[in-house]
């Protein structure tokens, strides 16, 4: 059985204290950790200072919050695909609300970047969400399937998406203390894999689907157990140690399959 995926994604926080700190308490704290995939996104700067307090153990994934689309060259402030690999990061961010809010990142410029990632082996991580206002229009499937996944899709082939990840995070729920239903996010995460069903049944299967927004100790497991949420995306609750701990605890402790 897949392992669950647990991705820790400290926007821009921290510093070299703060993650010495949160590495030595955060495996005092971690009772079973083996038991799930655990992928944490520093800010980009500190991403080798991290990598090299975990003393290579292997029982943490790096994650880039972001990327730019080229390798090299004149592009003054980026970050490239290569140089993230180089220093040893695994997967990427890519799409999250605030890139597209606040950098004007639009489905074209995601899709250049998931491309770039693929070409050097890097994985994606696709964030997709719709406004509060399309939720209410009913545009959610519209929105995320028909317009931000296709656009990958459309380009790169579906089974592009074989090794992805997928996280389903409502711009609403993003770092608002108010978490989406999880009864209505497993009817959309059904939908999204119907909706890659379609175009290939084993890619369906394949693909990881993640929910993220406003994750906290009292509702993981809520969202975890449902069918089609194979991991969570958590924010600001990925910055208290004992809080993501316990998240993780919690997560590796329920078996799926006997519940
Ligand atoms: C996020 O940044 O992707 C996120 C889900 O944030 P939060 O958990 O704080 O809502």
């Amino acid at each position: 059985m897949n392992k669950p995926i647990i991705i820790g994604n400290w926007k821009l926080n921290g510093s070299k204290y703060s993650i010495q700190t949160f590495v030595r308490n955060f495996f005092k704290e971690l009772s079973n950790f083996k038991k799930c995939n655990i992928i944490i996104a520093p800010p980009n700067i500190y991403l080798d200072f991290f990598k090299n307090i975990l003393f290579n153990k292997n029982l943490i994934s790096l994650c880039a919050q972001d990327v730019d689309f080229n390798n090299y060259g004149s592009f003054t402030g980026e970050t490239s695909p290569l140089m993230l690999k180089d220093i040893g990061v695994k997967y990427v961010i890519i799409g999250h609300s605030e890139r597209r809010f606040y950098h004007k990142e639009d489905d074209q410029v995601i899709t250049k970047k998931f491309s770039s990632l693929k070409k050097i082996g890097l994985i994606p991580i696709i964030c997709i969400g719709e406004t509060k206002t399309e939720k209410l229009q009913d545009k959610t499937i519209d929105v995320i399937c028909y317009k931000q996944l296709n656009s990958i899709i459309e380009k790169m082939g579906v089974e592009s998406l074989n090794d992805s990840i997928i996280a389903y995070e409502p711009i609403w729920a993003i770092g608002t203390g108010k978490a989406a239903n999880p009864n209505e996010v497993q009817i959309i995460h059904e939908s999204i894999r119907q909706f890659i069903f379609k175009k290939n049944s084993q890619t369906a299967k394949k693909v990881k689907i993640l929910y993220g927004g406003s994750i906290n100790e009292k509702n993981a497991i809520k969202f975890f157990e449902k069918q089609d949420v194979d991991g969570l995306l958590v924010g600001n609750a990925a910055l208290e140690t004992k809080i993501f701990s316990r998240i993780i605890n919690e997560i590796s402790y329920y078996n799926k399959n006997n519940n």
